[in-house]
């Protein structure tokens, strides 16, 4: 895909080539971005807004046969902290073995030494025992695409919408958050699916587009923060386990307890602020401005200042073979 093909205000087809030098236009009443993190069309959906608290640096790549974890564990991740962040060690299949370091951006000395990335994540490498001790037998890994030591800066954002008309955002085109959850890939497959479930609706014609949309960022959204606020949380390194214990099952509560609308009066200036919006649209631009202020909020440094979501719900229940919304 090259280009969006636009008509007035909405997306009606993309541009590709045909592998042949040619350009080729398709069109379609809906084009679902899923181009992941170098998308060049999502900036014509929103603005793309990075995180001022986990502005990271990852430098990763593959090994084979590392160590695992005993059974039943051996297909588990492991990580372990170092004094400038914090290493991920992730078994892929049986041999391959997926390994990272996550450190702050500011770290001095990671772009002096881009020529030198493999030397920079074996130097971090040697400073975590346990995971220096799983690779003490492993080789890097030659096959393409794994025999490549990669760097990946700033890569937590989230755009200021995820659809415009005739066009929607999933996966790393919409959003992504760190990767200390391992969120990526259940975020793009869960957009994906609200993506697909609110097409499908739209296409049916039962329900006003706008509606089927808004319900996939607002539910997109609210699944983006959790994982967002729970990272807040999780980053504030200096307590004891029992602190994390407590202050998970205390997030985990808390974000399953449904009901509780946005304060109104919230609600009310955002809609005084903007355009107004239809009353049952009003949650969705609450929590775009709420992610907005997550986002471009640098100071979390200690769990409990972590805010909890607003248990904002649905407009739209999902049908029982789950492919289209009801209302
Ligand atoms: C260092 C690192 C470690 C990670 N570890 C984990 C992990 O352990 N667990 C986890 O869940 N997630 C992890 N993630 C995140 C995860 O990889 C992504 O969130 C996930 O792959 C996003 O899926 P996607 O389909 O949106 O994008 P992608 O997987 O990037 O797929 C996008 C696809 O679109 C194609 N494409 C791009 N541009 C065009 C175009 N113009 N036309 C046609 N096709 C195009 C690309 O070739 C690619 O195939 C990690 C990410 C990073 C950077």
């Amino acid at each position: 895909m090259k280009n969006l093909v636009w008509s007035g205000d909405r997306v009606t087809g993309v541009v590709f080539g045909d592998g042949n030098g040619r350009d080729i236009v398709a069109t379609a009443r809906f084009v679902v971005d899923a181009s992941g993190h170098q998308s060049k069309m999502a900036q014509q959906v929103g603005d793309r807004l990075y995180s001022q608290l986990y502005r990271n640096i990852a430098i990763y790549g593959y090994l084979v046969n590392g160590k695992r974890l005993p059974e039943p564990d051996s297909g588990n991740v492991l990580f372990e902290a170092f004094d400038d962040g914090w290493l991920w060690y992730i078994p892929l299949d049986d041999t391959l073995t997926s390994v990272g370091a996550v450190l702050p951006k500011e770290r001095t000395g990671i772009k002096e030494n881009q020529g030198n990335l493999a030397g920079t994540l074996q130097d971090y490498i040697a400073a975590c025992p346990i995971i220096s001790e799983y690779l003490a037998g492993a080789q890097p890994a030659r096959e393409t695409p794994y025999g490549e030591i990669r760097m990946r800066q700033e890569f937590s954002y989230c755009h200021s919408h995820f659809w415009k008309p005739g066009i929607l955002l999933v996966g790393d085109a919409a959003c992504f958050v760190d990767v200390l959850l391992s969120s990526g890939v259940h975020l793009a497959t869960y957009g994906a699916l609200l993506a697909a479930r609110s097409i499908n609706t739209a296409l049916r014609g039962e329900i006003d587009e706008a509606v089927c949309l808004h319900e996939f960022e607002l539910r997109y959204r609210l699944e983006y923060s959790r994982f967002y606020q729970l990272l807040s949380g999780l980053y504030d390194m200096g307590k004891k386990r029992p602190t994390y214990h407590a202050w998970l099952r205390k997030w985990l509560r808390d974000t399953n307890a449904f009901s509780l609308e946005p304060k109104k009066q919230n609600v009310d200036r955002l809609i005084r602020e903007k355009r107004p919006l239809p009353k049952n649209l009003s949650s969705v631009e609450f929590l775009r401005q709420m992610n907005r202020k997550m986002l471009l909020t640098a100071a979390i440094t200690h769990m409990e200042q972590v805010e909890s979501l607003p248990a904002i719900e649905g407009n739209l229940v999902p049908s029982p073979d789950r492919l289209h919304w009801l209302d």
